[in-house]
């Protein structure tokens, strides 16, 4: 694997980084064991002015930490300077809250008085990908930071800088070795590193391919780990949708990150009295998009992450458009050198058509228009993902009960998706197991242990 920042605006190699050795493994394994067994004696609230130092460098050096990541995998300046700020939210709202989620929980029971309080597990494997390089790793790091989880990092191949950028804040708070180490690694040694007794799991963020590869590992170890893949999220338009919000949110939920969110809405669910005017919202925000430096703030669209993942995109486009997709709005080539891809709007894409059942990870939407509401829920249920969904409709009453019948993790009504520390992420079905963020983040990796006092 070869670990390389290359500007995905001018094709410029930046930076290559060498591979680590089995030995630095070795060590690093060594240091969090020892750091896990010190931290186990210590209460959570000892690590939490550092997790707070840590969001306030994320403020201090946000301009200097959005231009790595824009460098290096060519999200806009803006969004790089957003996630940075989400990430200090992110550290600031784990460092107050662990003390209350770690406070014992009192059982009722026949045999005695008992509780179960939360322990941490050891050091945690946590693979991430480059389409938010810092928010990946905060939603991992910060609340087992305070659960005493040290963790090893295996970053995108893509995304070294950032990935040295952000342990070097946490380094720079004060954090203790091996509360955090990253490590330009083969897949080989992420396998070695689950496999390993000092290792108690594994969080996984990416594809679906990557993800079974790793929780196959984790299953054989019998390790826990958690999966947040991708996703072909439904923006179902009821009947009744106020069109001026769907005008609002409908073109950004597909552009934003250069339409590289695994949460972004992908599938677009329309009814047949809102189908043009959904197509014309859609191609009035896509044709005026500007492509450019997304160093510079006038530019509204990023280029894709690296020329392979537009080689990977186009490929799909061009094997939806065979099998009888047809183009609305888009699929030109585009005259700059970066990997940029003109935003594009699929219409007629029936059931045998590859795309389909495919993540169009890129600018890419694609319309459907049904009939009835039952046939707008079984069609965004006709996925083998789960992630998120967005449901427009006056009736936010009716529009939740549409919510319930929706096979995905998270479901936004009247706005498009959007991630906090203080709501759960994830998905079900091929998008993934487990939660991130909230409470039920900061659960994924700790034991609860019973204890009963007769
Ligand atoms: P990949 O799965 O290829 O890469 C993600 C990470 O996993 C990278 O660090 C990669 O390393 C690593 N990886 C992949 N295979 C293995 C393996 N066998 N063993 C160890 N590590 C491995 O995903 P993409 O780069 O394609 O990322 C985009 C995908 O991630 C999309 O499908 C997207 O939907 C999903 N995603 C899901 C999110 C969610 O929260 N649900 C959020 C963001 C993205 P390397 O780079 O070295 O190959």
């Amino acid at each position: 694997m070869a670990y390389q920042t290359i500007n995905p605006y001018n094709n410029k190699v930046l930076k290559k980084f060498e591979n680590a050795s089995n030995s630095e493994l070795e060590a690093t394994l060594a240091t969090g064991h020892a750091l896990y067994q010190q931290w186990r004696k210590e209460p959570a609230t000892s690590r939490q002015a550092t997790l707070h130092k840590v969001a306030d460098l994320l403020r201090e050096h946000r301009h200097t930490l959005a231009v790595t990541v824009t460098e290096e995998m060519g999200k806009l300046i803006g969004e790089s300077e957003a996630e940075v700020d989400l990430c200090a939210d992110i550290a600031d709202y784990f460092a107050d809250h662990a003390d209350e989620f770690l406070q014992p929980t009192p059982l009722t029971t026949s045999i005695g008085d008992a509780h179960y309080e939360k322990q941490s597990l050891g050091v945690l494997v946590m693979v991430e990908p480059w389409n938010f390089p810092y928010y990946q790793i905060m939603r991992v790091f910060a609340p087992n930071f305070m659960i005493g989880n040290p963790l090893l990092l295996k970053h995108a191949s893509n995304t070294p800088s950032s990935a040295e950028a952000f342990v070097d804040i946490v380094k720079e708070a004060g954090a203790p070795a091996g509360s955090l180490t990253n490590m330009f690694i083969s897949y080989d040694q992420v396998a070695k590193a689950i496999a390993d007794p000092r290792v108690a799991g594994v969080a996984l963020t990416g594809s679906e391919r990557g993800g079974a590869s790793v929780a196959k590992e984790a299953g054989a170890n019998l390790k826990k780990s958690t999966l947040e893949l991708g996703g072909n999220d439904p923006f179902i338009v009821l009947a009744d949708a106020d069109m001026a919000k769907v005008k609002q949110w409908a073109p950004q939920a597909r552009l934003s990150n250069a339409g590289q969110i695994c949460a972004a809405s992908k599938r677009f669910i329309v009814m047949p009295d809102k189908y043009q005017e959904l197509l014309a919202i859609l191609k009035e925000a896509f044709e005026n998009v500007k492509m450019g430096d997304p160093l510079d703030p006038e530019t509204t669209l990023a280029p894709l992450t690296s020329m392979h993942a537009k080689e990977t995109l186009q490929k799909r486009v061009d094997a939806a458009v065979a099998a009888g997709a047809h183009v609305y709005y888009g699929n030109e080539p585009v005259d700059l050198p970066g990997a940029f891809f003109q935003p594009t709007i699929l219409t007629n894409v029936t059931k045998d058509n590859p795309s389909y059942n495919q993540e169009l990870f890129g600018p890419v939407a694609t319309v459907y228009v049904v009939q009835s509401e039952a046939e707008a829920i079984a069609l965004a249920n006709d996925s083998s993902y789960g992630l998120g969904s967005a449901i427009f409709s006056e009736d936010v009453a009716h529009a939740e009960e549409v919510a319930s019948q929706l096979e995905t993790g998270m479901t936004f009504i009247n706005r498009a998706w959007a991630t906090l520390p203080e709501l759960p992420f994830g998905g079900v079905k091929n998008s993934g197991y487990g939660r991130e963020m909230y409470r039920l983040g900061f659960d994924a990796f700790v034991n609860e242990h019973l204890v009963v006092s007769a």
